[in-house]
This record gives structure tokens, sequence and C-alpha cells, in this order.
């Protein structure tokens, strides 16, 4: 006779894999042995009964900035994946750069994971880095569990991570490309960039063009299809490039993007402080809403926060001097999610976008879904109530935001990790590749 399960789960509104129906998810030891009938009698230690709160599958944020060590001042393990359950994301994985030092060797990853080590509230998992000189470090960061490598061929903001020239991108492609590796490009031709004519947000939109973007979209995809690497497109903004990835895609090369929460809810017109700046640049209303086509007809699969702080000091001034970068892990899903709706989306495609699609691109080992077997990461998300951003309430180390005062629709009532309630402990596992 097996015992018992620890926790059972009901909910109207369950969104699963195949869609989203009313459900009880039973979990034992942390992870999700059962999804039975709403009304099923199944002996549980414990039970919650939400109603018509809506179950989704704890959110897979593959996009994070976390800058510690180093640059903890910026943001920190502890609060950042506070932020992160607070928004119902469950794992996130840590881009390599911002902290000091970046993740672009055996070392420096040690140095990465026992800064994390203990201070989560979330799981947490990294990316190397390719950067110039490192080419032999790849594959070892890669046998140590890095989820796949970022690279840059523009200046990338900090000076300890430059960007790959040509022929040490391609160099990097094949490398990454002989052990089945993802390589995630920024995606900006620093030949289409210019430094900003003035302070305003006009002038720094003119000075990263979608032109940069495209020409940088049509490099990776050439080099994609030379070496045969998995490529990702990281931020995408400029919906200019969606045709070329269409074109590959339908091609069979084997590149992927995502976009950002802010470039599918803001506009140009938005953006009256630094709080609005990130690179590439929110642009303007038919650009937004053609990036949601891009999403709706799967170019684009995924939805992830580009969440990257900085201190207040270097997110003040204008648009030409401030720190580029947005945080949202906190807001990233009530965000999309009241965007989506009033385009006509449910709630099962935003799942799709924020949790199923990123674990899948970075094979992130039972997470992505509410199926057996995986991981008993779950959020309560009361998808009709509103509520009003207020930056106080955030939990990453500066609560700066653009969009502190807005009114957005979806309130995350509770996050469970593993089966137990995330937020204030540091119950966070530290995530690795695993082998497929
Ligand atoms: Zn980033």
């Amino acid at each position: 006779m097996s015992r018992v399960d620890d926790l059972l789960i009901r909910s109207r509104r369950a969104v699963l894999p195949d869609g989203e129906r009313p459900a009880a998810v039973a979990v034992r030891d942390g992870r999700i042995t059962a999804i039975a009938d709403h009304s099923a009698a199944v002996p549980a230690a414990a039970s919650v009964d939400l109603g018509d709160v809506a179950l989704l599958p704890g959110l897979v944020d593959t996009h994070v900035h976390i800058n510690e060590p180093g640059r903890t001042r910026w943001e920190g393990f502890a609060t950042a994946t506070r932020a992160a359950a607070a928004g119902g994301v469950t794992a996130l994985i840590d881009m390599p750069l911002n902290s000091l030092p970046p993740t672009t060797g055996p070392d420096a990853l040690a140095v990465k994971r026992e800064a994390a080590e203990g201070a989560c509230a979330v799981d947490v998992g990294f990316w190397g880095g390719a950067v110039p000189g490192n080419a032999a470090s790849l594959r070892p960061l890669y046998d140590l569990g890095v989820f796949g490598f970022k690279c840059f061929m523009s200046d990338s903001g900090v000076p300890e991570f430059p960007p790959l020239s040509g022929e040490q991108m391609r160099a990097a492609f094949a490398a990454i490309a002989s052990f089945g590796g993802l390589v995630i490009v920024h995606a900006e031709d620093p030949a289409a960039l210019s430094p900003p004519a003035g302070g305003r947000y006009p002038e720094f939109l003119a000075s990263r063009p979608p032109s940069a973007e495209r020409r940088a979209v049509q490099r990776v995809v050439r080099l994609a299809e030379e070496t045969g690497a998995r490529a990702h497109i990281p931020h995408l903004s400029a919906a200019d490039c969606l045709d070329v990835l269409a074109e590959a895609q339908a091609g069979g090369v084997p590149v992927t993007a995502e976009t950002c929460p802010h470039y599918l809810a803001l506009t140009a017109r938005d953006a009256r402080t630094p709080a609005f700046k990130c690179c590439p640049p929110i642009r303007d209303d038919a650009n937004r809403e053609s990036l949601w086509q891009g999403l709706a007809g799967g170019v684009i699969s995924c939805v992830v926060t580009d969440h990257s702080p900085c201190t207040p000091e270097l997110k003040r001034g204008d648009f030409a001097t401030a720190w580029g970068g947005i945080s949202s892990l906190q807001l990233g899903l009530p965000v999309v999610w009241t965007a989506a709706r009033e385009r006509g989306h449910g709630l099962h495609e935003v799942v799709r976008w924020m949790s199923e699609a990123p674990a899948a691109l970075a094979g992130v080992p039972r997470k992505g879904g509410i199926a057996v077997g995986n991981d008993a990461d779950l959020v309560a998300f009361a998808a009709d109530e509103t509520f009003t951003v207020d930056p106080a309430a955030l939990h990453h180390r500066h609560p700066i935001t653009p969009y502190a005062g807005r009114t957005l629709t979806g309130v995350v009532r509770a996050t469970w990790l593993r089966g137990t309630p995330a937020g204030d402990g540091a119950g966070g596992r530290l995530l690795g590749r695993e082998a497929r």
C-alpha cells in the first residue's frame, strides 16, 4: 500500500499541457504524482481548493541578470529570487554577464555557484559566456552543467565581457555545435549602431535602429545554417526580423527567438524616464503589434524578462547615459497576461510562452508544465483580479520599474516550489543541464 500524497491542489482552471480544465493535482516528495478529476477523492496530508483561481505551472525565466558576486549592489540572488517567487517564477537561468567574474570559465562558475548556494528562493541555473580567448572553456563549462552560451557582436555594456569578432563567433558556433550546445547571440550589429545624438528618447531610439537587429539576425541565421549550432535570439525588439526568422525556421535552420514583456506591453510613446531604457529599445505601436503576431504564429516561442537591474544612481540621468535594463521578474506574468487577454489570447498560451517553451529551449529538467513526474512547481493565479503596481511592493533590490502606477490584471496568490510555499525561504536548488 503506497502512502498518501503530501498535498492536493484543486482548481477549476488548471492550465495543463493539453489545455485548461478543472483538475486536482497531487504532490508527493516534491513531484507531481497525479492529475485527477477535479472532484476525485485523493487522500492527501493537506489540501488546497483554489476555486476559480487558476493553477499554472511555475514560470521558467531563462533570461535574468543577477550580478552577484561583484555587482551585488545592483542585484543579488536573495532579492532576485524573492521577486521571482512573488511573480510566479520558480526556475530562472542567470546570464553570464554583469557579475564579477563573468561566467566564462569553470572557476568563475564555481564562484557563482558558491554565491548562489543557500541564498535562493527559487531554482537557479546558469548560462555560460563565449568571449574572446575562452574557446577552451566552452566544453568544460557545458560538462559542468551550464545550459548554453551567451555572446555579443556589439558592446555588452561591461568591459569584462567583450564582443566576439566575426571569426571568433564562427569558431564559437562551430565549437558549440560540436557538442550539441545552444548559443544565444545578443543581436545588434555594431555597424548599424551609433552614439545617441542627444539625451531624449527619440535620439536613443534612432541610435539603435531595426536594421541593426535585422542584420545581426541574418548573420546568426547564416552561422547556424553553416555550423549546425542551435542558435537563439534573445530580447527580440524589431519586428523587421520576423520574416528572416520565419524563413530560416521554415527551411529547417535551428534558430529560435524570445521577446520580453516590455516589448509586448510598452511603446516608445510611454518612454518618459530612463526606467524605460533597454537595448534593443522599445519601439513604436505598429512594431509592438507585429511582435504579437510573431508570437501568435510561433516565430517567437518564448517570453522571458531580461531582468537587468542596476543601482538607482546608474539609472538616473538621460537616455544617452543611463544604464539600459528593465527589471520585471516579479511583474512579467501580469504584464504579459494583461496585454495578451486584451488581444484575445488565453492563459494556456501565456503558459506556453513563459514556462513550457523556455524550459524546452534550455532543456531544464522536470520544469515547464503540470505533468506527472515533473517538479511540483505551481502558481495560484487570480487571472481576473486587478492591481496597481506599487514599486514599494517589489522585492528586487532597487524597485525601479517602468510599470509604476499601471493597473495590471492577474494576481499571483501563491507559488509552490517542489510542493512547498516559495518566497521568504531559501529552498531553491542550483540547476544543471542533464545529458539528453
Ligand atoms: Zn540580457
